[in-house]
C-alpha cells in the first residue's frame, strides 16, 4: 500500500467538498440525508474500522451511481436512490462502498490510477495552491469520481459487504436486488455504477450461495419497505 493509512482520511477530507460539488450539490433534505447517513452509520460501527469517522450523503446527480473516498466518504446519487425501493436495498448498496473504504481499495485505486505524485501534490504546503486553482481541484475531484475497482475488490466489496449488511441487521436479499436492478438497468442505459465496479462474472450467483450457507434464514431481518419509501421515494422530486 503506497498511501498511509492517516492520509486516506486527509485526502478524503480535503477533497469531498469538491466532489460533492462535481455530482451536483446535496440533495436539500436535511430528514432525508438523515435517514442515508443513520443506515450508513449502523454499518460502519460493525466494519472492520468502526472507530474513523463516516460521511454518507446524497447527491442530486442523475447518473445511477454510488462511490467512495478514501477516507470514509460515501456518495449516492439520486438517480440510484429512485431506483431502489427497500431499506436493505440502500444497506447493501452503501455496506459495498463501506467495504472499499474499510479494505482500502480506494485508496490503491488513487495510488495506482492518479499516480502518487499527483496525490501528494494535494496535501500540505503545496496543497494550497491547489485548492485556489479551481480547475486542478476540479480535475482532481473528478478522477476521484472515476476511480475504477477490479473484479476481485469487487467480488471481495460485494462479500463483504453482505456480511456488514446482515451484521447490521439487514436482509441479505436486499443485496441480491440491487444487483438485478442495477443489471436490468444496465441492459437500458448503462448503469455508472457498473462502469466504475466492474460486474465479476456470476455476481447474482454467488450472492445468493453465500446467503444460503451462511445465512439460511434471514427471516426476522429487516427489509424496511415502507420506511425507504415514507424517508427516501416520497421526498424525491421524480423527474423522469
Ligand atoms: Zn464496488
Amino acid at each position: 500500500m503506497l498511501v498511509p493509512e492517516n492520509q486516506d482520511i486527509e485526502i478524503g477530507g480535503k477533497y469531498a467538498p469538491e466532489v460533492e460539488k462535481q455530482l451536483g450539490g446535496r440533495i436539500d433534505n436535511p430528514s432525508l440525508q438523515n435517514y442515508i447517513d443513520s443506515v450508513g452509520q449502523k454499518i460502519a460501527r460493525i466494519s472492520h474500522k468502526p472507530d474513523w469517522e463516516y460521511h454518507f450523503v446524497a447527491v442530486k446527480h442523475k447518473s445511477t451511481n454510488a462511490l467512495a473516498l478514501p477516507g470514509g466518504y460515501i456518495f449516492v446519487t439520486k438517480g440510484m436512490l429512485e431506483k431502489l425501493t427497500t431499506e436493505a436495498q440502500l444497506a447493501a448498496l452503501l455496506a459495498h462502498e463501506t467495504v472499499h473504504v474499510t479494505a482500502r481499495h480506494s485508496s490503491a485505486a488513487m495510488s495506482r490510477q492518479m499516480g502518487l505524485t499527483f496525490v501528494f501534490l494535494g496535501l500540505g504546503a503545496s496543497g494550497a495552491k491547489i485548492s485556489q486553482d479551481a480547475g486542478r481541484a476540479a480535475g482532481f475531484a473528478l478522477q476521484l469520481i472515476g476511480l475504477k475497482y477490479s473484479r476481485v475488490q469487487e467480488r471481495q466489496a460485494d462479500l463483504g459487504g453482505l456480511d456488514y449488511m446482515v451484521a447490521a441487521g439487514y436482509n441479505p436479499y436486499g443485496a441480491v436486488e440491487l444487483m438485478q436492478m442495477l443489471e436490468d438497468q444496465d441492459k437500458v442505459k448503462p448503469a455508472e455504477f457498473l462502469s466504475s465496479h466492474p460486474s465479476p462474472e456470476n455476481r447474482i450467483i454467488y450472492l445468493n450461495a453465500r446467503i444460503q450457507t451462511r445465512y439460511d434464514s434471514p427471516e426476522g431481518l429487516r427489509i424496511g419497505k415502507d420506511a425507504y419509501s415514507t424517508a427516501v421515494l416520497s421526498r424525491l422530486i421524480i423527474d423522469k
